[in-house]
């Protein structure tokens, strides 16, 4: 049975919560072994249930009766009979007050980044921006974007247009980093390997894995796509998947970032008027176009 990325992580971290769990279970078997330490906890867990129940507060010689069961296991080298979950908030359950927490964002932002190839990203603290052609204009750039990425999207669309070499993925790695580290679920994907899947889930014939090969785009929280107009164009695939991408990311108002060597003109041409007015829409998009000369030549 093929899952969604969300289950995929959602198995990493039940499998975190059954070994703490567990751990927690052995331990105490273990510990219970032992005469002294069974004689303490039983004393320990009597008075706590008897102050529960009439409404108190664990008074001070529960409290140093738990101290000693504690400092018992020490003494026995056996860890907690409490299950140390990895992740405190949530308590590895993977959800708190009916919300994705953030260890599990945390896993599907490993699984998408593995998947896309984008593994490594980059930090807005460590640009240069002396090695850009217009330091000034890159820097205020760069400070706009990541302005964005701490906005609550109202632009839900930026197009960034620009020559080979600018520096246009190095800046959507920035900002992919940046959501990343505020708890946002980002997929960051060359508009290469992303038509891959447009062809695989046109050619399918399963509706489950049709679907699927189109989630992580349309549902994903925020979505880059890179280098866009690199993608092999073919009939009946290219425009129809691409449009539905960019409008239903647009209808739900989830956040989506577009790279391309094509200018607005250029993806009007190259796709079609239905495209280029849903990237183009002013009322909710940002387009900029960076200027400069191929940095990878530069060095
Ligand atoms: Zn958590």
């Amino acid at each position: 049975m093929k899952t969604t990325i969300l289950e995929r992580a959602q198995k990493i971290i039940d499998q975190r919560r059954y070994t703490a769990e567990n751990t927690a279970i052995n331990n105490k078997v273990k510990a219970y072994e032992d005469p002294i330490f069974k004689e303490r906890y039983q004393k320990y867990t009597q008075r706590m249930i008897e102050e529960s129940r009439l409404g108190q507060d664990e008074s001070e010689a529960t409290k140093a009766l738990k101290a000693l069961c504690e400092k018992r296991l020490v003494e026995l080298g056996i860890g907690s009979i409490e299950p140390q979950f990895y992740c405190k908030k949530c308590g590895d359950l993977g959800i708190k007050n009916g919300r994705y927490c953030s260890c599990i964002k945390a896993e599907i932002n490993k699984i998408l980044r593995k998947e896309s190839g984008f593994d490594k990203l980059c930090d807005f603290n460590e640009v240069n921006f002396k090695v850009f052609d217009n330091p000034e204009y890159m820097e205020k750039l760069y400070d706009k974007m990541k302005k964005w990425c701490h906005s609550k999207f109202e632009k839900n669309l930026i197009f960034i247009s620009g020559g080979t070499g600018v520096g246009k993925t190095y800046l959507i790695k920035c900002m992919a980093n940046e959501l990343i580290n505020n708890d946002h679920v980002v997929n960051l994907v060359s508009s290469f390997s992303m038509h891959q899947d447009f062809v695989k889930s046109f050619a399918s014939r399963d509706l489950d894995e049709k679907s699927l090969l189109l989630d992580k785009y349309l549902s994903c929280e925020i979505l880059f796509i890179d280098d866009l107009g690199t993608e092999m164009r073919l009939p009946n695939v290219t425009l129809n998947y691409l449009y539905q991408v960019i409008n239903e990311r647009k209808m739900k108002r989830l956040p989506t970032v577009i790279t391309s060597n094509l200018d607005l003109y250029d993806i009007k041409d190259y796709y079609d008027e239905r495209i280029s007015s849903r990237i183009i829409d002013t009322a909710s998009s940002i387009c900029v176009c960076i200027k400069g000369k191929d940095l990878r030549l530069k060095k």
